[in-house]
């Protein structure tokens, strides 16, 4: 029915998450109805996004150099790491103002049902940093409050190779099973001023 090149565009929207068909279909209307200069930005920025960007090589956020821009500020707090599942959620704590240490992206959670180990987290990364550099403090486990977050929580706590740090869980506050990236400011804000030692 539909010209290749609008087919194509409307099949590539809608794998993205959180795009079904209909909304692809939108979509692909609403910038085939857009000028040129309008659709030579989102072109460009696609294009570019994997050029220059990977991840940090201390806190595995993501950066355009070899270390991330929390990681180099010299002002923040480098007793405190906050221990978080994906890169958004990095974003979702920083939002809330309430937060001044650094960071450690996890890239997911253990969960045996998917047979995420944690050998494919950066799990043992984290250990490294942790038992490299005594200025560490504590570890706040900001993971989401689900099963395999707990559980994920549960494991570093287990196997942190140091006794002297501290390590605390946000949670309280969260409702069970929700996500960290879609928490509003003020809920997230307060489960982090309120975590609590294992
Ligand atoms: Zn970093």
């Amino acid at each position: 029915m539909l010209p290749a090149s609008l087919q194509k565009l409307i099949d590539e929207l809608a794998k993205l998450p959180g795009i079904g068909p209909k909304t692809a279909q939108r979509l692909a209307m609403y910038l085939l109805k857009s000028p040129h200069s309008r659709i030579r930005p989102l072109g460009e920025a696609l294009l570019s996004l994997k050029e220059g960007l990977s991840f940090c090589e201390n806190c595995w956020n993501i950066t355009d150099g070899d270390i991330c821009k929390i990681c180099s500020d010299p002002a923040r707090d480098e007793t405190k790491i906050c221990v978080v599942e994906e890169v958004l959620d990095v974003l979702a704590i920083e939002k809330t103002g309430k937060y001044k240490g650094r960071y450690h992206v996890l890239h997911g959670v253990l969960s045996p049902i998917d047979g995420i180990s944690a050998d494919q987290l950066k799990i043992h990364e984290l250990f490294e940093r942790v038992k490299n550099d005594p200025e560490i403090k504590e570890l706040v486990v900001a993971t989401n409050p689900s099963l395999e977050g707990d559980a994920t929580a549960l494991y570093i706590s287990k196997y942190l190779n140091r006794d002297d740090v501290q390590i605390t869980r946000i949670a309280r506050g969260l409702p069970i099973g929700a996500d960290l990236e879609y928490a509003d400011a003020a809920t997230l804000g307060k489960a982090l001023l309120n975590r609590t030692g294992y």
